[in-house]
């Protein structure tokens, strides 16, 4: 501590899922995809790791931003990609979220957003979820206001709002900037990516850590006009001018580009998804309506923090967060069918 910055004390970082060595652990506790990465991607890689290593990559990461840009029907200028969609974020808190008015959002929410808002030193008020723990865009009419930053579909709930919500918020708001979490849509949220070209305060931000199955390469990145990506680009290039290595853009150029294996991992998890929610139904969860690769289980009488410990007992690992109005819900990552099912025997041999 006596080394220590007055800023280093006062932090209090965020705390990621673990990710604990246990032989047969079923791991639903991060949001991992329990599929492999595109087999293209993983050749791209193997390929990439040759005598180019020795030289820097390229600073803004071209060739992923145009596939990106293709991908998308935008322009290279309106993408901008860094080290996993936490970096994208961070990057964004400083460059487009930090006024003088505070920055908005959800009480319940991705639990890095505080994270970066002191880090920062950004005034923030959180706005409540409604009492089916969804997003009321009408409650961010506030006097003050100076930005906002929501994850559609929310974490940890996995409740999504419509781009009708989404477009009708930056109408309200067209005088702040508005970031959109995208890190869950693919599982079935609508994205805001078509709202882009008539909203100048919109950014977009996406990763290849879920859907993608890639946690482990460190991809994400933001859409949005090309001066809001001027800004993330500066706060960048005064931190780190080369933010994904080689082998990373092989990979996710090339995820990009495998369309077919993308839209059937997204197929398994949702069909997964809702058997998963069928199971836990008959246990006597209460289920919220997921737009993601995970569910929002309550019990209707066991508490989450036991249920979370009991099922660590038996090599399940679970998301709890021990905070106000979610202690008593499972964040429950939608895994292998195999997975599931032995969810359900642990959760079947603690209830009852
Ligand atoms: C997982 C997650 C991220 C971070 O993803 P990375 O790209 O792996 O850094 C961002 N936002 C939300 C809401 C997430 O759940």
């Amino acid at each position: 501590m006596e080394f220590w910055s007055a800023k280093a004390k006062a932090l209090s970082p965020y705390t990621p899922g673990e990710q604990p060595r246990i032989e047969g652990l079923v791991k639903l506790n991060t949001n991992e995809s329990p599929l492999p990465p595109s087999p293209r991607a993983l050749k791209a890689m193997r390929e990439a790791a040759n005598d180019s290593l020795r030289l820097y990559p390229a600073p803004e990461s071209d060739a992923l931003r145009e596939t990106l840009a293709a991908y998308h029907g935008l322009r290279p200028e309106n993408v901008f990609v860094g080290n996993g969609s936490d970096e994208v974020l961070a990057h964004a808190f400083l460059a487009l979220l930090k006024h003088e008015k505070p920055l908005l959002f959800p009480d319940v929410t991705y639990s890095f957003y505080p994270v970066w808002a002191q880090l920062y030193d950004i005034a923030y008020e959180t706005v409540p979820l409604d009492e089916n723990m969804c997003v009321r865009i009408d409650d961010y009419r506030r006097n003050r206001a100076g930005a906002i930053v929501l994850a559609n579909p929310n974490a940890p709930t996995g409740v999504a709002i419509s781009r009708g919500d989404i477009a009708r918020m930056l109408e309200q708001h067209a005088d702040i900037p508005v970031v959109v979490d995208e890190a869950y849509v693919d599982f079935g949220g609508e994205t805001a990516i078509p709202l882009i070209s008539d909203n100048p305060n919109l950014i977009v931000v996406r990763t290849f850590s879920k859907s993608r199955a890639l946690a482990g390469l460190r991809v994400g990145y933001a859409l949005g006009q090309s001066r809001l990506i001027e800004a993330l680009s500066r706060v960048k290039n005064s931190f780190n001018s080369y933010p994904l290595n080689r082998i990373a853009v092989a990979g996710a150029v090339a995820a990009v580009e495998d369309e077919a294996y993308f839209q059937h991992s997204l197929k398994q998890i949702v069909t997964e998804r809702a058997n998963a929610t069928a199971r836990l139904s008959e246990l006597g969860f209460d289920i919220l309506p997921s737009s993601a690769n995970f569910i929002f289980a309550r019990h209707k009488t066991a508490k989450g923090a036991e249920l979370a410990r009991a099922l660590r007992e038996r090599a399940v690992l679970v998301r709890h967060f021990n905070a106000p109005r979610i202690e008593d819900f499972l964040r429950i990552t939608i895994g292998a069918a195999e997975q599931t099912a032995k969810l359900v025997t642990a959760l079947d041999a603690i209830l009852n």
